[in-house]
């Protein structure tokens, strides 16, 4: 499995385009779509005409930007729809409220309006929690992240190898405040075991990380504190542009990770 990283920034960078990146096996999947995404496509000599299958992990514009740009592709230019995959609650919220910028056209002569179902442009696949997804070769796997809007983490597994990647989404990952709001009962205990643990069996991960303490991402501390044997598989991603860490690596932009 490949994993060719698209962008590693987060919603406030100049330096990076904010974080996307391709698994690919048998067919390239991207994951996230940000602005700038068919420049950063270009460089990496990816064609866009390969990317067929979407997930979005939420709808926050740093995640989504990019995704009207494929979509006019898609159809205008390849006449045809893209698979999109995520959870019913961001599909309605993406459908619901990021789509209304694109939901009509003028009709020939511009005498009126041709309008738009979202499904026109997409075909959706529904990703549940405990219920794993094959796309293409890979078993696909989520979670609900602890951000403060519906995200999901992602886990992808080779089912030939066993090989597995996974991706955190936007997330905290602070296991005192995970298990406080858990304790207020505002989140289950499967999404609170899965904030903690989920993701940890991967062979390679890329995780959300900021070097604020209290913010609304992961604090690289947090990420630092983790046993060597899960901390050595873990590549940063969502970075600001002054983000550092003496311990854990920042994925390459641009750059194809493989295992
Ligand atoms: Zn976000």
């Amino acid at each position: 499995m490949k994993i060719h990283i698209v962008g590693i920034g987060n919603g406030l960078t100049s330096e990076h385009y904010n974080t996307s990146f391709i698994v690919e096996l048998d067919r390239s999947i991207l994951v996230d779509c940000p602005q700038g995404l068919f420049r950063a496509l270009a460089k990496m000599y990816i064609d866009k005409q390969c990317i067929n299958d979407v997930i979005i992990t939420h709808i926050h514009g740093d995640h989504t930007a990019g995704f009207e740009s494929l979509l006019l592709w898609k159809k205008y230019i390849e006449q045809r729809k893209i698979n999109l995959y995520t959870t019913k609650k961001i599909f309605n919220l993406l459908k619901n409220y990021w789509f209304k910028a694109m939901d009509r056209t003028y009709s020939s002569g511009f005498k009126g309006f041709i309008k738009f179902k979202f499904t026109d442009w997409v075909t959706f696949y529904e990703l549940k929690v405990g219920h794993p997804r094959m796309i293409g070769n890979l078993k696909v796997e989520i979670r609900n992240s602890f951000h403060y809007t519906p995200t999901i983490g992602l886990k992808f597994i080779d089912t030939e190898t066993g090989k597995t990647f996974a991706y955190s989404g936007d997330t905290i990952y602070r296991r005192k405040l995970i298990d406080d709001w858990y304790r207020r009962k505002k989140i289950s205990k499967r999404d609170r075991d899965d904030c903690l643990g989920f993701l940890w069996d991967a062979d390679l991960i890329l995780h959300d990380a900021e070097n604020i303490r209290d913010g609304v991402h992961t604090f690289v501390g947090e990420l630092e504190k983790l046993p060597e044997k899960i901390r050595k598989k873990i590549l940063l991603v969502h970075v600001s542009d002054n983000m550092k860490s003496e311990i854990i690596p920042i994925a390459e932009e641009g750059k194809t990770y493989e295992i």
